[in-house]
C-alpha cells in the first residue's frame, strides 16, 4: 500500500506549496510546518510539479471562463440599447448597437473557438445574427425608407466579409 505524502494531506499544503515555489529551502519548510524534511523534500520533487500544472490550467480555464462572461454582459447590453433604440425609433443608436452586438459575436465567436480549439465561425451565419438581422428590419417595417437604408446597409456590412 503507498504511504500517503504528509505534505499533500497537510491542511497548509496551499502554503507549502507556495513557499517552495517561492524558493524556500526545504529544509526551512520542513521546520515552519513540523514536517519532516524528506516528506518536503519527496513532495517538492515529486508532488509539486503536478500541482503547479493543475493550478496552471484552472487558473486560464477561470480567465478564459471569465472574458467570455464579459463579453456575453456587453452583449447583453447591446442587445438591450438595440431594443430601446428600436422602440424610441433610434435609426443611427439602433445600429451603432447592432454593430457592437456584431463586434461581440465575433469575439465570443473567437473566444469559443479558442476554448474549443475549432476555426472560428462566421458571425453572419450565426443564428443569434440572424435573429438581430430579423428582428431589426421587422421593427423598421413601419418606416419603409430607413427599412430600406437599414437593410442596405446590412447588406453591404454582410458582403463586405
Ligand atoms: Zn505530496
Amino acid at each position: 500500500m503507498p504511504r500517503r505524502c504528509t505534505v499533500c494531506d497537510h491542511p497548509e499544503r496551499h502554503g507549502i506549496d507556495e513557499a517552495l515555489v517561492s524558493g524556500a529551502p526545504y529544509r526551512s519548510v520542513a521546520k515552519r510546518f513540523e514536517l519532516s524534511e524528506s516528506a518536503v523534500y519527496r513532495h517538492k520533487t515529486e508532488h509539486l510539479p503536478a500541482h503547479l500544472l493543475k493550478a496552471k490550467e484552472v487558473e486560464e480555464a477561470a480567465r478564459a471562463d471569465d472574458l467570455l462572461e464579459q463579453v456575453r454582459n456587453l452583449q447583453g447590453h447591446a442587445l438591450g440599447i438595440l431594443e430601446r433604440a428600436e422602440k424610441a425609433g433610434e435609426l443611427r443608436t439602433a445600429l451603432a448597437a447592432i454593430s457592437q452586438a456584431r463586434g461581440n459575436l465575433e469575439l465570443l465567436g473567437k473566444l469559443a473557438g479558442e476554448l474549443d480549439e475549432r476555426p472560428v465561425v462566421n458571425v453572419l451565419l450565426s443564428p443569434q445574427w440572424v435573429t438581430i438581422r430579423t428582428s431589426m428590419l421587422k421593427a423598421l417595417s413601419a418606416y419603409p425608407e430607413a427599412r430600406a437604408a437599414v437593410a442596405e446597409s446590412l447588406t453591404e456590412l454582410e458582403e463586405a466579409d
